[in-house]
């Protein structure tokens, strides 16, 4: 069921979403070689602690395998990782890229947003990634128009990316978010325009390529949680929550 939000939901979305955008920045800010993802961790937990939020990934519970629920407050995914990665005493080097996929609880509302960061220098082939996987970001928005279709913003999605002659994500997906971080209508990396649930003023979804530069292939680490490309190479992910309104789309995870 897609749950439309009213102007007051909004507006709160819209605070939790500065919030997760304020944590991004503080987060960049502290990503250089010799930083472990653990200390970016307690970089988030006190952000977060300071603006009366919490994070919606704590605790999270592991639907795949039952055992371990998420234990950081935010997702840091190095390289190959995708996705889903467990902060702790990795620690930075030059040339790694590393994807913070961050969340914030705010009065009951969440919001969702990931960026992948260079580390120091960088190949110009993982530049070109990052740039891509941005640009697929971007292009899924345009696309998160009303009347269009949850299909619209996939086909925009994958279309923008495999002209690039890089590949997207089969197992993982945009999604509607709002007082649960992963609500309805699923919007995956691939699809046919003109498909799927129709866009209505009041959806929210958090929009989020996630792109390989080799095969799509992925796999879950023996961590139970990090998810990264089966043949090892680089992956990247952007995502920003948005609102769909009566016109353009109304971005609520940026500054
Ligand atoms: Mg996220
Ligand atoms: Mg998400």
């Amino acid at each position: 069921m897609i749950v439309l939000k009213s102007t007051r939901e909004l507006a709160l979305m819209r605070e939790a979403g500065r919030i997760v955008a304020t944590l991004l920045q503080e987060l960049k800010a502290q990503v250089r070689p010799g930083v472990t993802t653990g200390e970016l961790d307690r970089v988030a937990a006190r952000v977060l602690k300071q603006h009366g939020a919490t994070s919606p990934f704590y605790n999270y519970p592991n639907h795949v395998r039952s055992q371990r629920p998420f234990p950081g407050m935010i997702c840091t995914s190095v390289n190959e990782e995708l996705v889903h990665g467990i902060p702790g005493k990795r620690a930075l080097r030059e040339g790694d890229i590393i994807k913070i996929d961050c969340g914030a609880t705010f009065k009951g509302w969440i919001a969702d947003s990931a960026w992948t960061f260079p580390v120091g220098q960088i190949s110009p082939e993982a530049q070109r990634l990052l740039e891509v996987t941005e640009g697929a970001l971007y292009a899924s928005i345009a696309a998160a128009r009303p009347n269009n279709r949850t299909g619209d913003m996939s086909a925009a999605l994958q279309q923008f990316v495999e002209e690039r002659d890089f590949n997207v994500v089969r197992e993982y997906t945009s999604h509607g978010v709002g007082r649960h971080l992963h609500e309805d209508p699923q919007v995956p990396n691939v699809g046919a325009p003109g498909r799927g649930a129709k866009l209505r003023p009041g959806m929210t979804i958090a929009v989020e390529p996630m792109v390989l530069a080799g095969n799509y292939k992925t796999r879950v680490l023996s961590d139970q949680w990090t998810v990264a490309a089966k043949d090892g190479k680089l992956t990247a992910h952007f995502e920003h929550t948005i609102a769909i309104t009566d016109g353009e789309p109304d971005i609520l995870t940026r500054l």
